[in-house]
């Protein structure tokens, strides 16, 4: 047709199902498809042609994404598509939308202007510091799993009165939840689940609210749709329209389309409440009538995309796609068995060495665990070896300590009543206020029913005097910040506070102090991508660059607002000062300023937060029994499945190169454990594999002696493939060995270990100093222990 041909620039690189996606007819479809089929490129090609084509205005459009990079990549892909004010559409993820809703809405959403926003380990900390203040025993309810339990009842979108407790464990638990609720509204902070649930009851309980978006966000498209949760199913559908003829008075409200993009074999959150059959009652209850696979794989070459194939047929209740691939096999999938994780890492940073010797770059390499405690063994290599590296999840920029300080300083500006943020700083640096004054502070507030800031004047004495001190010294940085720039306001507070001088007199304070500095570099780019300097202010423009006007700052809504002229949000600068709106962008972005930018870097990161991405070669290590597959997720099926899901997602982020590693034993979380080789490697075509070291070493029976590993004995049987060329390490076979076990226990025996509480043994091997047991500890999983250091004693 005509328009195909003029608009070819933008659609001339899809393939037929791609394009029938791309220029679907209004109304709401489903895209199914497997790994790296085009399924995002789709999702950002429409936008772009809807746009392109006049369908839509960019107000009119709403994308949600999996992660904040995702999210950005997207907005960059589309930039380079077409001229377009991407400011002006709502792009960005779940938590990121629900943020800018409640910010626009924060009067009808019950929450001060300057709300903040926790993470979950300021969350953890909150739940933990209530628990101590109502004396509620952390033994028997341990902090983390109420913050669980709190975590699954707002995605079940259920608050504390509407929990069901039908055992007392559990009703203590909605106590607590319940608690929680009352002093995070009288703190102004809101966790993750809190944005969702929130937003989702704004929507639900304002109709003018709620209908004023359904007219507005005329294509809502949503990627990595196989993860969402139920809470973000009802908001979508909430924000469609879906279910708009219910509503009274007959005003039928004109729902947009929504298009929904997944993959099933993807699914990876269930343990956090994702919900694959989203799918179906989408099809279902939208009465979706357009539903697109797409078959091609654009990615990887042949011998990943099979193992990748083959890998998930061992997964049941799959909902069917079938993925072939034009590219030849390329280089085949490496496998390598390392004595220890030391020796993993130096071999991953030995191939990376050479990959960039042969022109990759950095960035293109990525390697990925399956928990975040791996990083840091591969971090050191790395490190060593002075190539640069870039770690998203984990202890990253924003979460460190010193950075967490001095944001919470910055918070108390915005809002005096952040007790987190208080108990953080109150003493820090060291002003002489001790833990029985805090006590008698935190009692005060909690009788009067206000925040510990308020609190303050009601203590007596040489406590009070301090206490009074502290807050008088926010008071005046509040004063002097005022009519600053956000760069002035962060060196003022850094100053002020004492932090610099507190780390700056602190020898091994250096990398804090940089840090600290980075912070203002952060606030600064912060801000010129913003637009919120104080003679630049970039005004919103639509797609033909006429700016788009502002409606005033005010709660009122005009249902009859046309899509194009925007809230007041963010965007606007209005309703948010450049500090609140920093200190947003790091509860919600954390991570994302930690390496330099435009450093080519290679790339660290979970394989939950690979989702989505891409990479030349990519490097999946620590592929052990109880590593991958988790031990977690081993008692069930469907947790193994998950785990599988998992794996698939890891092996199909490569392009080019995949290289599979596992080592004999690896030191974790203060324990040195000796895991056989992952289950997965055995549901892989042989053929697609090039085993580096040999496949039938003795090992893998967990037999093996890891003394004489240390001591340089250890090695590969030179069976199988092994050679020379391919030899990470120049070291001799290691005999199996089985030894009489020690130590004095007996298989079957029950033993308490002072950390793990009690369990059962299952295995013995090696004796004297190597001597180790495996413990099913029913708390904590399956164990392997070294005897020698291990306290165990026999529970009669
Ligand atoms: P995932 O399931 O991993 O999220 P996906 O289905 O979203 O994958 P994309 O990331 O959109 O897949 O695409 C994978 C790669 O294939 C990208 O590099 C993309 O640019 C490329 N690609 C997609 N379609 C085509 C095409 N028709 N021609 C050439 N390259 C394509
Ligand atoms: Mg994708």
């Amino acid at each position: 047709t005509n328009f195909v041909a003029d608009n070819a620039p933008l659609l001339h690189n899809l393939n037929p199902e791609q394009l029938a996606a791309v220029t679907l007819p209004t109304g709401h479809a489903l895209i199914l498809a497997g790994a790296g089929s085009g399924k995002t490129r789709v999702l950002t090609t429409r936008i772009a042609w809807l746009l392109q084509t006049g369908r839509v205005t960019p107000g009119g459009i709403l994308a949600v994404t999996f992660t904040n990079k995702a999210a950005k990549e997207m907005v960059v892909r589309l930039g380079t598509m077409l001229p377009v004010n991407v400011r002006g559409m709502w792009i960005g993820t779940f938590h990121g939308l629900c943020n800018r809703l409640l910010r626009a809405h924060y009067k009808l959403a019950n929450l001060p202007s300057t709300f903040q926003i926790l993470d979950t380990q300021d969350q953890l900390s909150a739940i933990k510091r209530l628990m101590k203040q109502f004396n509620i025993d952390d033994q028997q309810y341990p902090a983390k799993q109420t913050q669980w339990f709190i975590g699954n009842c707002k995605e079940e979108g259920l608050r504390p009165d509407a929990v069901e407790g039908h055992d007392p464990q559990t009703r203590k638990k909605v106590e607590i939840y319940a608690l929680y609720e009352e002093q995070c509204q009288r703190e102004g902070v809101v966790d993750f689940g809190e944005l969702m649930l929130r937003s989702y009851e704004l929507l639900r309980d304002h109709d003018s609210v709620r209908e004023h978006y359904q007219r507005r966000f005329r294509h809502i498209l949503i990627d990595e749709f196989q993860d969402t949760n139920k809470l973000q199913y009802a908001w979508i559908k909430m924000l469609s329209g879906y279910g708009a003829k219910d509503l009274a008075a007959g005003t039928s409200i004109p729902g947009g389309s929504v298009l929904a993009v997944g993959d099933d074999d993807q699914s990876i959150y269930a343990f956090r409440g994702a919900r694959v059959g989203n799918m179906a009652d989408f099809v279902r209850e939208f009465g979706v009538t357009q539903q697109i696979k797409l078959e091609q794989n654009y990615r990887s070459f042949s011998n990943i995309l099979d193992s990748a194939n083959q890998l998930i047929s061992h997964n049941s209740n799959r909902l069917g796609k079938d993925l072939r691939t034009d590219q030849g096999p390329g280089e085949p999938v490496r496998v390598v068995e390392s004595p220890r994780d030391l020796d993993e890492a130096q071999w991953i940073v030995d191939e990376v060495k050479q990959l960039v010797r042969d022109g990759m770059a950095r960035q293109e390499i990525a390697v990925l665990y399956r928990s975040n405690a791996q990083s840091r063994v591969i971090e050191t290599a790395l490190f060593n070896a002075a190539i640069p590296y870039r770690v998203y999840g984990g202890l990253r920029f924003f979460e460190r300590a010193e950075i967490k300080h001095a944001l919470a300083y910055l918070r108390l500006l915005e809002n005096p009543n952040d007790d987190t943020s208080f108990l953080r700083v109150v003493n820090f640096p060291p002003r002489g206020i001790g833990a029985r004054s805090l006590e008698i502070l935190q009692d005060t507030a909690r009788s009067s029913g206000c925040s510990l800031h308020d609190a303050v004047s009601a203590i007596p004495g040489k406590a009070g005097a301090n206490f009074g001190a502290f807050v008088a010294k926010l008071d005046v940085l509040r004063e002097q910040s005022q009519g600053l720039s956000l760069r002035e306001i962060i060196d003022l507070v850094l100053d002020h506070s004492g932090l610099l001088a507190h780390f700056k007199a602190d020898r091994e304070g250096e990398d804090r102090v940089e840090n600290l500095e980075e912070l203002v570099n952060a606030a600064e780019s912060f801000v010129s991508q913003q637009g919120f300097g104080r003679d630049a202010v970039a005004l919103p423009v639509d797609e033909l660059g006429v700016p788009l006007t502002q409606s005033p700052a005010s709660q009122g809504l005009d249902p009859n607002t046309p899509a194009t002229e925007g809230f007041i949000d963010q965007d606007s600068g209005e309703t948010l000062s450049p500090l609140a709106a920093f200190l947003t962008h790091a509860a919600l972005e954390a991570g994302d300023n930690q390496a330099k930018a435009g450093q080519d870097a290679v790339q660290l990161m979970t394989v939950h937060s690979a989702k989505g991405l891409e990479f030349d070669a990519v490097f999946v290590g620590g592929m052990e029994e109880g590593l991958f597959p988790h031990e977690n997720s081993l008692s069930d099926r469907q947790g193994l499945e998950e785990e599988r899901r998992l794996m698939y997602v890891a092996i199909t982020r490569a392009r080019q190169r995949l290289y599979l590693s596992f080592s004999q034993s690896r030191l974790l979380h203060g324990q040195t454990r000796y895991n056989p080789r992952s289950r997965f490697f055995e549901e892989l075509p042989e053929s697609a594999l090039k085993w580096i070291t040999s496949k039938t070493s003795g090992y893998g029976s967990s037999s093996f002696t890891p003394k004489s590993i240390a001591a340089g004995a250890g090695g590969y049987s030179a069976g199988g493939r092994f050679n020379k060329e391919d030899a990470p390490f120049a070291s001799p076979p290691v005999p199996p060995q089985k030894e009489a076990p020690s130590h004095g226990l007996r298989v079957g025996m029950k033993v308490f270990h002072t950390k793990f509480g009690e369990g059962k043994v299952n295995l013995l091997e090696g004796k004297g100093d190597d001597a180790r047991a495996q413990i099913n500890f029913p708390r904590h999983g399956v164990k392997w222990l070294a005897l020698s250091v291990a306290k165990l004693t026999p529970v009669p």
